[in-house]
């Protein structure tokens, strides 16, 4: 009994946050031998989730709604290209919705077990990091409890950005969170924000049948995807319904009964624009409110993150912080990786990050991935590049399945042959690129992806040709240079 109090009031590791980079953190931790507690403050819509962000609001909510509008688009413009005919597609949305809502339980429920099978105890309520490595618990009712930790990993994670132009009432000016959870389709919808978020989000709602109207205050689309594959995609989007204004600043957005009133500038003037729904998606921001108790000597980095070496070590001995809290890219997999690198040094063992063998992807329709350095970047970085490209229209696999639109891009050093990075639009860009980080993370030369025999016909193939066509010796491309 002493020992169950004493464990009750001390871990080896607390983990503040049960998204990716938290409740990961905390299963490796258990698996290592530590007494590990993760607090979560997070309620869903069945009661208290694990899962965080990811699970509960972002990756996989949106990858369901972005599969079944999906499949809604396919079954009414591809399937008669396949000679299938179907009398009347339609959806309903309320069925859609719940599918997903399913999704997310089965998923937070899992992490839940696991954290049982794996013996680490979940905290319900809202985390806060006092001095000397303690850490107070306030539950739902407002109870305090203090627990005692050998060492702590901050893992709060993000939320989305609020703009005073844009001032959200949860129903018609929405963030992410709310564009999960439309009751109807909106006829008219804004969305302010060309990143990740707009682009998913507003392709999942002009799928369903919404006039999708974009407003980016940047001159170019994506600056994050490589100048060529950029192109591209800006290409296959405006075949797309999304109406994309680049450029555009809102000045004002303001609800006036069922209508939402933009006003925006462009190279044009003054322009207003009317939406039954806007979204907010510019961008997300760190989540510390209440985290930090007084007298911490915790070093913070710009735009509110936690300062962390590549070890995710802050300025207090013990304490780590990870996944979107701090540095590099606000990406599940990410905090994941991170979290559990953190807790391999924790254990003592030698682990550090790659930040360099890091996926991206945008899951609009085709998919768009990369990996490592753009041409841009490459070159800026003072390498001397060699690239090449090859196109999903020459792929068998893709006729075969009616979706060659795109291409793989692959960007090698001329000095050292090693591939520096894999830029991808086309069908099923996230499940290939896995195969580029996979080169990258074992440092492969252009030679050792070009000798591997791809199995045919796979859209892997032309990542193949395209690590071929690095030194024009792609089979199914005329070569870049004549023979
Ligand atoms: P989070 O997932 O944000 O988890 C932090 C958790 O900590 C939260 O549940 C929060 O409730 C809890 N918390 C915060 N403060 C406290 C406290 N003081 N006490 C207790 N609990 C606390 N990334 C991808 O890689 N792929 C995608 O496809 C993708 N799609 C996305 C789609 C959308 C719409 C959004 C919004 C995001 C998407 N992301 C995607 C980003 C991804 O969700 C985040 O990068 C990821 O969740 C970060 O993980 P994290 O563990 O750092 O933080
Ligand atoms: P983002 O940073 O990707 O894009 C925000 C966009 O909004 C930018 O293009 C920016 O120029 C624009 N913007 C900012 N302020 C503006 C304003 N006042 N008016 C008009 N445009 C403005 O952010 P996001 O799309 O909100 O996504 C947040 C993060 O979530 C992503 O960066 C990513 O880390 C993560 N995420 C990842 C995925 C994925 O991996 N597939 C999906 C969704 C979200």
């Amino acid at each position: 009994i002493k020992m169950g109090i004493l464990m009750a009031n001390s871990y080896d590791l607390i983990v503040i946050g049960g998204g990716p980079g938290g409740y990961a953190a905390a299963i490796k931790a258990a698996q290592l031998g530590m007494s590990v507690a993760c607090i979560e403050k997070r309620v869903g819509k069945k009661g208290p989730a694990l899962g965080g962000t990811c699970l509960n609001v972002g990756c996989i909510p949106s990858k369901a709604l972005l599969d079944s509008s999906h499949k809604y688009t396919e079954a009414q413009h591809d399937f008669a290209t396949h000679g299938i005919g179907v009398e009347k597609v339609s959806f309903d949305l309320v069925k859609m919705m719940d599918r997903k809502d399913k999704i997310v339980t089965q998923l937070t429920g899992g992490i839940e077990q696991l954290f049982k099978a794996n013996g680490v105890t979940w905290l319900q309520g809202h985390g806060k990091l006092l001095a000397g490595k303690k850490v107070q618990v306030k539950d739902t009712d407002g109870n305090e409890k203090t627990y005692d930790a050998k060492n702590v990993i901050l893992a709060s994670g993000s939320e989305p950005i609020d703009i005073p132009v844009a001032p959200q009432d949860g129903t018609h000016i929405v963030s992410s969170t709310g564009a999960l959870e439309f009751s109807e389709v909106p006829k008219r919808l804004g969305v302010i924000g060309a990143g990740i978020i707009g682009l998913e989000l507003g392709s999942v709602w002009s799928r369903l049948g919404a006039q999708v109207t974009v407003i980016e205050a940047q001159e170019a689309l994506l600056p994050m995807v490589d100048g060529q594959v950029r192109k591209e995609v800006q290409k296959l989007l405006k075949k797309q319904n999304l109406t994309i204004h680049l450029g555009a600043k809102v000045s004002k957005a303001k609800v006036d009964g069922d209508v939402v009133k933009v006003a925006y500038t462009d190279a044009k003037g003054e322009q207003t624009a009317e939406f039954d729904k806007l979204i907010v998606a510019v961008g997300r921001k760190v989540n510390t409110d209440n985290l930090f108790g007084e007298g911490l000597e915790l070093t913070m980095a710009e735009r509110g993150m936690v300062q962390v070496d590549e070890s995710c070590r802050t300025s207090i001995d013990g304490v780590y912080a990870i996944g979107d809290l701090v540095r590099g890219p606000w990406l599940a997999h990410k905090a994941t990786e991170e979290g559990i690198v953190a807790v391999e040094v924790i254990a003592g063992h030698k682990a550090a990050m790659n930040y360099d063998a890091i996926p991206s992807v945008i899951y609009i329709h085709p998919e768009v991935a990369w990996v490592g350095l753009t041409e841009e970047a490459a070159k800026e970085n003072g390498y001397d590049v060699k690239t090449g490209s090859f196109s999903f229209a020459a792929n068998g696999r893709a006729l075969a399945a009616n979706d060659s639109n795109g291409s793989v891009k692959v960007v090698s050093d001329v000095k050292t042959d090693r591939i520096l990075g894999v830029h991808i639009v086309g069908p099923q860009a996230s499940e290939i690129i896995m195969q580029a980080v996979i080169a990258i993370e074992f440092a492969a030369s252009t030679e050792d992806l070009q000798l591997v025999c791809f199995g045919h016909p796979s859209l892997s193939e032309s990542l193949h040709e395209a690590v071929l066509a690095v030194d024009n010796k792609a089979i199914h491309a005329a070569p870049k240079r004549k023979r």
